[in-house]
């Protein structure tokens, strides 16, 4: 078999340059250094601001002064992984890539591809006197992969450019033009006790092996969520059965979709056999609701000791009246885009901590009116339940602009290259572009990148072939920016 071409070569050089830098997410220093010196040896301007994101620029080829600038930008930080076992220091050892095929794998770690590639290619653009393109401004950010922080901290007087490129996505052939903001909304309930009933039958009532995934990339897909199942049958018990609580613990983290949880409970000993009756009613139904999206979904309720005390019964009406009254999932979609979810709650965790109860929740949405409005949606419910609220309202997104310029001038280039319609899309999770537009608030942007799988996983690929299309269109673009 005839060994693939690394293609563009200028590309795939600073890649394996890039790939000797190490640039763990906060660990940016030495990467901060090359872009530097790289700068200086070109005879570039370069700018970094307080957070330490590197700007390089590069002037208008001939001919081509008047035309509007144009930012690319990728983010300097990769996620650190590896397989068990294996020696390898992400903090001084280069990463040792190797060819399978059509793709770019690394050795036993991440590839870093996300965003080296990206990187990479900027640097080619940078450095190739030959290429045709109006005044370039290329944006290396920090710590992308922990909470955004560099685009967080973006100085807002840094770019000169109406038109950015961002350089983040993994699936060639789509250009990514909104992204949803996300933030969090916290109830603690103050937990009051009073003594167990006598004569009581105490079980634990789990809930496990669900699918769980993403709250933002996942939420439309009809999995079932353990904290909502757990408080549909409490609710049930409480009404039916003057069920009280002794504890709760359901689900995990505030981005991801509950797959288990469980509660210890009791109810009168004369009501013991109905409540095993009502459980398998219950459980059978939801069997039946989510018979195709939850193949492995466990319902269990087994005796366990006694407890001494239990909560209030008012506390237990309150909470779990909140847990179900609050809203969760897909609240709304696109009115521009079909079928794509553009507001969004998850019902995280119900935990008793630390002598509080607290139920952690995230909302999504690409229009920031309405991720606030979901915000105050969800606090609204677990007020009316006498909890404490807290709210963070998080990071924005990036508003989708159909009618978008340079969206529009993006299509045409790639049709014109590759002779079809590239995938116009929206992602319900956040990406930098959401920072950028509120600190550019007229910036122009479209996401786009070669084809990646396995991300932050010692995994990670890259399709060869897909950096050769995205290098053709980023240059098509450039040559076609209009005059300002
Ligand atoms: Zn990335």
């Amino acid at each position: 078999m005839t060994k693939i071409e690394l293609r563009p070569k200028l590309v795939f050089d600073y890649f394996a340059e890039i790939n000797k830098i190490p640039r763990p997410s906060g660990h940016e220093e030495k990467m901060m250094a090359y872009l530097q010196d790289f700068a200086r040896r070109h005879n570039l301007e370069c700018r970094l601001d307080e957070t330490g994101n590197v700007l390089i620029r590069k002037p208008a080829t001939k001919g081509y002064e008047n035309r509007k600038t144009t930012v690319l930008q990728s983010h300097m930080d990769m996620v650190c992984e590896k397989i068990a076992g294996l020696d390898f220091d992400f903090s001084k050892d280069a990463i040792q890539t190797k060819v399978e095929g059509e793709w770019m794998t690394a050795q036993g770690t991440t590839l870093g591809a996300d965003d080296g590639i990206g990187g990479a290619i900027q640097l080619a653009v940078l450095a190739d006197d030959t290429l045709e393109h109006g005044p370039l401004e290329c944006l290396f950010t920090r710590s992308e992969e922990t909470s955004l922080v560099g685009a967080s901290n973006l100085d807002p007087h840094l770019l000169k450019g109406e038109y950015l490129i961002n350089l983040d996505s993994e699936d060639e052939g789509q250009i990514f033009i909104s992204c949803a903001g996300g933030g969090n909304t916290r109830a603690y309930f103050d937990v009051d006790y009073e003594a167990a009933p006598k004569d009581s039958f105490f079980f634990k009532l789990q809930v496990k092996g669900l699918v769980g995934g993403h709250s933002g990339d996942d939420i439309q897909k009809k999995r079932a969520n353990s904290n909502i199942l757990l408080a549909r049958l409490m609710y049930r018990f409480m009404k039916k059965f003057d069920m009280c609580v002794a504890d709760i613990q359901s689900g995990g983290l505030h981005n991801a979709i509950p797959r288990d949880g469980y509660a210890v409970c009791a109810v009168p000993m004369k009501y013991k056999e109905d409540l095993r009756v009502e459980f398998n009613v219950m459980t059978a139904e939801f069997e039946e609701e989510y018979s195709v999206t939850e193949k492995n979904m466990q319902f269990v309720l087994e005796s366990t000791d006694a407890a001494d005390r239990v909560f209030t019964s008012d506390l237990t009406g309150r909470l779990l009246r909140a847990v179900l009254g609050v809203q969760n999932g897909v609240l709304a979609t696109s009115q521009d885009i079909p079928d794509f979810v553009e507001t969004s709650t998850n019902l995280a965790s119900v935990k008793l901590i630390d002598g509080k109860i607290k139920v952690s929740t995230m909302q999504r949405s690409n229009l920031t009116s309405k991720r606030l409005a979901t915000l105050d949606a969800v606090s609204a419910v677990f007020e009316l339940a006498g909890a404490d609220v807290e709210v963070n309202n998080g990071y924005p997104g990036w508003y989708l602009d159909p009618n978008s310029e340079f969206l529009k001038l993006a299509v045409a280039a790639y049709e014109r290259l590759f002779k079809k319609s590239p995938e116009v899309k929206a992602i319900h999770a956040g990406l930098e572009c959401g920072l950028f537009s509120e600190k550019y608030p007229n910036m122009d942007m479209v996401s786009i990148g070669p084809t990646l799988r396995g991300v932050h996983s010692p995994d990670e690929r890259l399709l060869i072939p897909t950096v050769q299309m995205v290098w053709d269109h980023v240059l098509e673009i450039l040559k076609n920016i209009p005059e300002k």
